[in-house]
């Protein structure tokens, strides 16, 4: 059989990003005879590409994945969760981790929905503001082979994500957004695609997770280097949500998860400037001995009252997105060096991140034998 060359990549990519990642027996294989295929129903055998990516949960707590089930199916590309043995888990402990089951299309994921979602948004780079409404197409149209997919274990009742395991997430997506050159857009949930279906549904973004998960995938694609010089302070993105609040909104999420305490959960990924935005950047300042408090400044060389927290953006995205940025991976601990006149040395630590390695075996759901990573 021949490999499904597309997702071959990814692997590397995300243990180069620092995340755990385990690949099944059998991944890269064609399965099935399926192929992906594009917006217009061509296909190039085991070359072609996904059109876009769907995001599920298991609607379960725990989860064995597998390459193919007892009637020989595979459902997803990827699982993700908390690693323990060979299952994965929503909670209670265990590494955030990536398992690949599958190189090409499932024959069982993304099932009957609608054909214009896929043809006239996602494959335009164009955004589907769901869920879906309207009955699945009759005939019947499946989405299975041109929706790359992900699982996510996660009960889908509207409760929270473990941290790591959404950060995760966003992390995969901009990796399969930056290599096949897609928008934030190209990434939809399973409701979008179906009315019969609710996922993802976590506690972030709840109930239109999707959402949520779009706007941050979006902010993390964008850079900060389209908003160097802009001043932003509270009120600002009131009306009209600014990418470059989301982005500071994201890198203070990285920031705040990277130096726990007690009231440093994650802040809200609007794009709107409000009073939780203030006290996260004052939060911020304060520990990095800035001068001025709640706003985030411009960093102009010449005015030695600027703070130039657009100069440590870099530095503090590292912590959030920085595990597939190589460069940010080299930041020193405790060397945090902003652009502009003033030369504060953060009072942070960064964290280097760097490729881990898993050695479990994860057994098959639905074979007597248990696979072997490679
Ligand atoms: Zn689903």
């Amino acid at each position: 059989m021949t490999d499904h060359a597309t997702l071959l990549w990814l692997p590397d990519a995300l243990r180069d990003a620092g995340l755990a990642v385990a690949e099944l027996h059998g991944w890269k294989l064609n399965q099935q005879g399926y192929y992906w295929t594009d917006e217009d129903d061509t296909h190039d055998r085991y070359q072609g590409d996904p059109v876009g990516w769907m995001w599920h949960h298991t609607a379960t707590s725990g989860f064995t994945p597998y390459v193919k089930n007892a009637k020989g199916q595979s459902k997803a590309n990827l699982f993700m969760g908390l690693a323990r043995g060979n299952r994965l888990y929503q909670e209670g402990g265990g590494e955030p981790t990536v398992v690949f089951a599958s190189g090409g299309p499932g024959n069982f994921t993304a099932g009957a929905g609608k054909r214009y979602v896929m043809r006239d948004l996602v494959a335009r780079d164009r955004r589907f503001i769901g869920p879906q409404h309207q009955a699945d197409d009759v005939p019947s149209w499946y989405g299975n082979r041109y929706y790359g997919s992900t699982e996510t274990v996660h009960l889908g009742d509207g409760s929270l994500m473990h941290p790591g395991v959404w950060d995760m997430q966003l992390q995969v997506a901009v990796l399969l957004s930056e290599h096949f050159g897609w928008s934030a857009w190209r990434h939809i949930g399973h409701l979008d695609h179906t009315k019969r279906k609710v996922d993802p549904r976590v506690a972030q973004g709840a109930p239109y997770t999707i959402g949520h998960m779009q706007d941050q995938v979006e902010a993390l694609l964008s850079g900060p280097e389209a908003f160097m010089g802009w001043t932003m302070k509270e009120g600002d993105g009131v009306g009209r949500p600014l990418n470059c609040i989301r982005w500071a909104q994201a890198a203070l999420n990285g920031f705040r998860a990277q130096h726990p305490s007690g009231s440093r959960d994650p802040i809200a990924v609007t794009g709107v400037f409000g009073p939780e935005t203030t006290a996260a950047v004052t939060d911020y300042q304060r520990g990095a001995q800035f001068n001025r408090l709640g706003e985030w400044d411009n960093g102009d060389p010449d005015d030695d009252n600027d703070n130039g927290d657009w100069g440590q953006i870099d530095a503090m995205t590292a912590v959030y997105i920085g595990r597939f940025h190589p460069e940010a991976d080299h930041t020193p601990p405790g060397t945090v060096t902003p652009h502009g006149s003033n030369m504060h040395t953060a009072a942070y630590a960064l964290a280097p991140h760097g490729p881990k390695s898993h050695t479990e075996d994860y057994a098959a759901k639905d074979h007597a034998a248990s696979h072997t990573i490679v």
